[in-house]
C-alpha cells in the first residue's frame, strides 16, 4: 500500500479534503492539524508537500512517493520543504529567524514552498509572534502546516489564522465505546466524545440537566441563523446567554455549535457520511446542499475566531450577537 492508500485508510475525511483541494488548486495557507501522536498528522504533511513537487503525479495519486522529489521530501532533503521543530523544549525564536531568512529567498526550484511545524504548540510567545506576519501576508506560494497534540496551547492569534483539520484519533473510539457500554445511548455518545476526551467530564455532564439543554439551545440556534423560526439574536438573549454565562461554558457552546458546522462540511465532501448529530442528519444534508465547500469553511473560520476571542475582555453578548450577523453575511 501506498502512502495515500495508508492515509486514506486512517484519515479518510483529511484525505479526501486535502486530495480535492490539491486537484482544484484551492489551498489555504495554512492549516492546523491537530491530533493524538500516532493519528498520521505528520505523514499526512510530508505527503501533502510531495502532491505539490511530485514529478508524476496522475488524477488519482497525486504523490508517486517514487521520484526525486518525493524521495527528497520523504528524507527531508528537500530545499522547498522546511521542517521546524522543538530545539530541546521549545522552538526558539533564532530558529523561526532562520526559517524566516530562508523564506525571504526566492525558491530553489519553484515559487512553492511548504513549512512544516512540528509539535507547534511548543513554540515560544515570541517565536509565535514572529510568525504572524508571515501567517498575516502569505506569500502567493507559501503553504505553512501546524502540527500539534495541543492545540489549545497554541496562540488563539495564530490559530485564527489557520484552517483547522483535527486528525481523528483511536480514543475517540474508544471512548465511545466506553460510554456506550456504560449505558449512554451511542448518538449521546458520539456527541461528548467529540467534545470532550474525559470520561469525568462525562459523568458530569451526565448528571445535570445543562447538557441537554445546552444542545438544545445549539441546535435552536442554529435553527435561527440558518432556517426560519425564532430570530437568532432572541435566542441568544433569552436562552443562550442565562445558559452560557461563563466563559468555559460558552467555549462549550460554541464547541456544541462547531459540531453542527464539521458534520455539515464532512456531508458536503461525502454524502454518505455519518454525522456525529445523527438526529439533524436530515437537515444538515440539505443545507450541505445549498452551501458551498468554501461558505462552510468560512462559518467554521468565524466561529472559531469568535472561541478565540474569549480570552480577551470582550462582552460575550456582545461577541455572539456578532458573531451571527457575520454568519449571516450581514
Ligand atoms: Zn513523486
Amino acid at each position: 500500500m501506498g502512502l495515500q492508500d495508508e492515509l486514506t485508510v486512517m484519515q479518510p475525511v483529511v484525505m479526501k479534503i486535502f486530495s480535492k483541494s490539491v486537484r482544484e488548486n484551492r489551498l489555504s495557507h495554512g492549516y492546523l492539524f491537530e491530533g493524538s501522536s500516532g493519528t498520521g498528522k505528520k505523514r499526512t504533511a510530508l505527503w501533502l508537500a510531495q502532491s505539490l513537487f511530485c514529478l508524476e503525479s496522475t488524477e488519482t495519486e497525486l504523490a508517486c512517493g517514487k521520484c526525486a522529489n518525493c524521495t527528497r521530501i520523504a528524507s527531508h532533503n528537500h530545499p522547498d520543504v522546511h521542517l521546524l521543530e522543538p530545539d530541546g523544549a521549545s522552538i526558539k525564536i533564532d530558529q523561526v529567524r532562520a526559517l524566516k531568512q530562508e523564506l525571504s529567498k526566492r525558491g530553489m526550484e519553484s515559487d512553492q514552498k511548504v513549512v512544516i511545524i512540528y509539535d507547534a504548540d511548543k513554540m515560544t510567545v515570541q517565536s509565535a509572534n514572529s510568525l504572524l506576519k508571515f501567517i498575516e501576508e502569505p506569500e502567493g506560494g507559501l503553504l505553512l502546516l501546524f502540527l500539534t497534540t495541543n492545540p489549545g496551547q497554541i496562540l488563539p492569534t495564530i490559530q485564527s489564522r489557520l484552517q483547522p483539520v483535527t486528525f481523528k484519533s483511536l480514543t475517540f473510539d474508544s471512548l465511545l465505546a466506553s460510554l456506550t457500554a456504560a449505558g449512554i445511548s451511542e448518538q449521546k455518545a458520539r456527541i461528548y466524545a467529540s467534545i470532550t476526551g474525559s470520561v469525568e467530564e462525562v459523568k458530569a455532564f451526565e448528571e445535570s440537566e445543562w447538557f441537554s439543554e445546552a444542545r438544545n439551545v445549539v441546535i435552536k440556534l442554529y435553527e435561527g441563523i440558518h432556517h426560519q423560526g425564532t430570530s437568532p439574536l432572541i435566542i441568544i438573549q433569552e436562552s443562550w446567554m442565562p445558559l452560557f454565562k461563563e466563559k468555559d461554558k460558552m467555549a462549550l457552546g460554541l464547541e456544541l455549535l462547531l459540531l453542527l458546522y464539521r458534520d455539515r462540511l464532512h456531508l458536503t465532501l461525502d454524502e454518505n457520511y455519518e454525522p456525529i448529530c445523527t438526529a439533524q442528519k436530515e437537515m444538515l444534508g440539505q443545507d450541505a446542499l445549498r452551501k458551498s465547500l468554501s461558505e462552510t469553511t468560512g462559518e467554521i473560520e468565524k466561529i472559531l475566531a469568535a472561541k478565540s476571542k474569549l480570552d480577551s475582555n470582550m462582552n460575550t453578548q456582545l461577541l455572539m450577537e456578532q458573531l451571527v450577523l457575520e454568519i449571516q453575511g450581514r
